[in-house]
């Protein structure tokens, strides 16, 4: 079967995350948006894993009501690259948690918490325990493997073959990534990483998986076989697609700042290199074409967008939204699999924009320097 699965979010136990996320309000906006197997995320946190603990059933992946959980959480090493764990059963969890909290000063209450050690240890300690183990966001400045490292194997060394996945992250797709010959064996995988349980963050970026069963094994086989097809961002919707001012956003070429040495002319912000430039530095053959990936924004944005409305988060959006849900079910069903004719009946205006979408029949004022793209229908 077919399954949509978003394998990075965090918890209310994690800094900067909405309190609405708790398992029974993530079920429930996870079945509105139509993800199938989402990621508790945050699992080492003592609290959180108790919460998934008592409101879930089942082993390997969890259950509330419809929604299935897959185990799973996010980690800084000491270098501040961000690693996404997905794990094989709660005593695996508990296991690692154990040999986590002798390095971690923090994993008692953060929820996304800092190991002081290097990916390879980490990696080590996943492998022990069967987690699966993936660099988040990974070409992300700052917290991307990418942002830190020149390769794969400068941060897993004699790990890397553990690494099964990797998360691309908002401002990149498949294909980018697949420019790199080291990722030839990984898969490429979407996830939201939200922080807040709503369709419009929830499922932002998602992988559709075919899988025989409800269970982790046959979910790991799905992971490492690699998604059936992506869906997210455009990646110059991205807030690092450009190589721009982290202060005024103004883009620049890769010789113009260097030739400025990363000082803005305009401002004097400092200039963040975008994973545009990131992935040409490090491209070593042609990107793959076959690698399927869906450029779809969230429902409620492509409303905003209608609108002319600064955020998705507003009565009429969210008005519009429920009478498209109410009628058509959920929105991962609405915005890839609908015929825009079924859509016309409920909401022309939004039939006729999802049209542009799905043919990629819209332009872009890229984002860079921190600042999201924005889309001009
Ligand atoms: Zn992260
Ligand atoms: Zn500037």
């Amino acid at each position: 079967m077919e399954v949509n699965t978003d394998l990075h979010v965090h918890s209310k136990y994690s800094q900067g995350v909405s309190n609405k996320m708790e398992i029974p309000v993530i079920a429930s906006e996870s079945e509105k948006k139509g993800i199938d197997i989402v990621g508790t995320g945050d699992i080492l946190h003592p609290q959180w894993m108790r919460h998934v603990e008592e409101t879930t059933t089942g082993k390997g992946l969890r259950k509330y009501e419809n929604t299935y959980f897959a185990l799973t959480t996010e980690v800084e090493d000491k270098n501040r690259v961000h690693h996404v764990l997905i794990f094989p059963s709660m005593q695996a969890v508990e296991a690692a948690y154990h040999d986590f909290k002798q390095i971690s000063k923090d994993i008692r209450r953060e929820g996304r918490p800092r190991i002081n050690a290097s990916g390879a240890k980490i990696a080590e300690i996943a492998e022990k325990h069967g987690i699966l183990i993936g660099p988040a966001h990974m070409f992300t400045p700052y917290t991307g493997l990418y942002g830190n490292h020149k390769s794969l194997q400068e941060c897993y060394t004699n790990c890397t073959d553990v690494v099964s996945f990797a998360e691309l992250g908002l401002s990149a797709d498949s294909r980018m990534a697949s420019q790199i010959s080291d990722h030839d064996k990984l898969s490429l995988l979407s996830n939201s990483d939200a922080h807040s349980p709503w369709p419009y963050r929830l499922g932002r970026e998602f992988n559709k998986f075919q899988v025989k069963n409800w269970s982790f094994k046959h979910l790991s086989k799905a992971i490492r076989k690699g998604p059936e097809l992506n869906l997210g961002l455009d990646p110059r919707e991205g807030k690092y697609y450009r190589t721009a001012c982290n202060k005024c956003h103004n883009i620049y070429t890769l010789k113009k700042a260097e030739k400025l040495s990363w000082r803005c002319n305009n401002c004097t912000g400092l200039i963040k290199k975008g994973v545009k430039e990131r992935v040409k530095e490090l491209s070593d053959q042609e990107p793959d074409n076959h690698l399927e990936y869906l450029y779809l924004p969230p429902l409620s944005n492509i409303i905003q967008i209608l609108e002319g409305h600064s955020s998705p988060n507003t009565k009429t959006v969210q008005k519009r939204w429920n009478k498209l849900h109410r009628k058509l079910g959920s929105e991962a069903y609405i915005i890839v699999e609908a015929k825009i004719g079924e859509i016309k009946k409920v909401d022309d205006e939004v039939a006729e924009a999802i049209r542009k979408f799905r043919m990629q029949d819209y332009d872009f004022k890229e984002g860079g320097g921190g600042k999201y793209g924005q889309i001009i229908l």
